[in-house]
């Protein structure tokens, strides 16, 4: 082999900061506080030398060692983000905690990351305090706050954040070592079984970040000013903190405050161009925007993800506010972007439905990320826009094990990862989710998509959420049961639903039976907990003739 003559620099994540810090110093990261909800604004300078100082405080107090897991229980801000590249950049693992689990599992998942120290923001210290004496490997819980801020707590004495900086150096050399190392942890969020942890490197994540910038993905530069309303507890906000800085973005961070008013507040105040978040947070924005007549006119793309993107949802962000709207997908296990929605230049010929048509499919492979769909039998199915199958991924920012070796069934024997997800692909790489792997509708032989079923009963006008799951039957095997949760002072029926879908799914698609839930089960991530429908709907007995 001829060698190539170039460097082999590492890539590491503190170089994304040193980068945005030196050269885009004065672009701005604005915050909202969790303690008292004020704006908080600096540049990328600041965000450079409060993390120096970050640095010198993990090393020094409290003597965080290369690879030690340091928890964060916290909302998106400017000190998150300073949790981000120091821990990672001194050479140790931030393991972001998702607050909206079960107490238990939380100090479960604290347990098996063996973490060493625990930041979480005001908003969190009753959970911290419920869950402390649990937590047997933390030596430290540090509260992200200043000493006028500081909660009472009553098993836990916290050190406070600021304190705890204003006393380091804020000089600091950020060590250079292989770009293989581990630099973030994170769980998946149990929607379909115990979490299990992704463990990323400084070279995913780099390379993961340099893929988010692309115009095809999330596509912001130095002039844009991007939200990630999505948490930095959810696989790294899409990346989007590392990203920005790739980019030298202004970024704003919304705090604990997701509401629509505060974030269309933000949006308007800051100018932002690019917001990204899961459907329930657009769902709320947009009844907040209908009710107020405010706009959010600044906002030139959207990324939703994190579950499918409802068609009504995209039907009124883009026609009603003029916002370019772009589904992705992606999980835990894959840094998370595996595909992003951006329409082609063939398809600007296209009528507006047809376009929404191409925009409700889950995405376009994105660079980096191969992706083949295969039968039961492992074989692979041809790229043509229908032929579903069991979705595999393969790529330098997808997960190779997982952390302290769960889960091995989900690796194939040449490399390639299970997702858990079944649908298709066409020639352009348009991925096309149908449904989960355990969530598939098996009948007679034949799949119905309980994706597909749910969005076609969503359309209903007294339908707020909608789930199909398949229930056992003694002649098909299986057959759909629709739970629903009606919209608020209306009382539909099995027959106005049924009569609603036969027009638009398959008559064999046609749920048996529905049945009706005053409030569906959620996840930690704003899913529908089927698991949870399962046990409620054990022993459902269909009426059979
Ligand atoms: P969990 O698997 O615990 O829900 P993740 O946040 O990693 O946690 O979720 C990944 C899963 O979310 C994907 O495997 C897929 O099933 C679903 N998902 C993500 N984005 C989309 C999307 N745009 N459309 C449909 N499903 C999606």
């Amino acid at each position: 082999m001829l060698r190539g003559q170039m460097m082999d620099r590492p890539l590491m994540i503190s170089g994304l900061l040193t980068h945005a810090g030196t050269n885009h110093g004065s672009r701005e990261i604005v915050s909202r506080l969790p303690e008292t909800g004020a704006i908080h604004r600096y540049g990328w300078k600041d965000c450079l030398t409060r993390s120096q100082r970050l640095a010198n405080v993990l090393e020094g107090p409290l003597k965080v060692h290369e690879g030690d897991r340091i928890s964060t229980i916290a909302w998106n801000t400017h000190r998150h983000l300073e949790l981000y590249y120091a821990i990672s950049g001194a050479g140790a693992v931030i393991h972001t905690v998702n607050p909206r689990l079960d107490p238990k599992q939380i100090a479960w998942m604290l347990d098996h990351a063996k973490a060493r120290h625990v930041f979480f923001d005001t908003t969190f210290a009753p959970l911290v305090d419920a869950i402390a004496k649990a937590c047997k490997t933390v030596k430290n819980f540090i509260v992200m706050t200043d000493e006028a801020h500081a909660p009472q707590m009553s098993n836990v004495k916290p050190l406070i954040y600021e304190d705890l900086l204003a006393k380091a150096s804020p000089d600091y050399d950020w060590p250079e070592f292989d770009e293989n190392a581990a630099a973030g942890l994170c769980y998946t969020s149990g929607t379909t079984g115990d979490p299990k942890g992704a463990l990323y490197s400084h070279r995913s994540t780099v390379l993961h970040a340099l893929m988010a910038c692309s115009m095809d993905t999330i596509g912001v530069g130095s002039r844009g000013v991007i939200m990630p309303v999505v948490p930095m507890f959810h696989v790294n906000a899409w990346g989007v903190p590392y990203a920005a800085a790739v980019a030298g973005s202004k970024l704003v961070m919304p705090g604990a405050q997701l509401d629509g008013k505060s974030l269309q507040e933000l949006i308007e105040g800051e100018a932002v161009t690019h917001v990204l978040g899961v459907p329930t947070v657009w769902l709320g924005l947009l009844q907040y925007l209908r009710e107020s007549g405010k706009r959010i006119d600044s906002v030139e793309n959207v990324l939703m993800g994190g579950s499918a993107m409802p068609e009504a949802l995209l039907r009124a962000y883009e026609g009603e506010y003029g916002v370019d709207m772009q589904q992705g997908w992606g999980m835990t296990e894959m840094s998370p972007l595996g595909t992003v929605g951006k329409l082609l230049p063939k398809h600007e010929g296209l009528s507006a439905d047809e376009k929404i048509a191409i925009k409700l499919k889950q995405g376009r492979l994105v660079w980096g990320v191969e992706m083949r769909a295969v039968d039961d039998g492992g074989n692979v199915l041809p790229r043509d826009g229908k032929s579903s199958g069991h979705i595999q991924v393969r790529g330098p920012w997808i997960i190779s094990s997982y952390f302290r070796g769960a889960g091995e069934e989900a690796f194939t024997d040449d490399g390639w990862f299970r997702t858990g997800d079944v649908g298709h692909l066409d020639e352009d790489g348009y991925m096309t989710i149908t449904d989960r792997s355990k969530d598939v509708i098996k009948t007679g032989g034949e799949w119905i998509s309980s994706i597909d079923l749910e969005n076609a009963a969503m359309g209903h006008p007294d339908v707020a959420m909608a789930a199909a799951v398949g229930m056992p039957h003694p002649k098909w095997q299986e057959r759909p049961l629709l739970v629903v949760q009606p919209k608020p002072n209306t009382s539909p029926t099995p027959d106005s639903i049924r009569a609603y879908l036969a027009e638009r799914v398959p008559k064999w698609w046609l749920p048996d039976a529905v049945e009706f839930i005053e409030q569906m089960p959620l996840g930690a991530t704003g899913k529908i907990l089927k698991t949870r429908l399962r046990e409620v709907y054990a022993g459902y007995a269909f009426e059979t003739e």
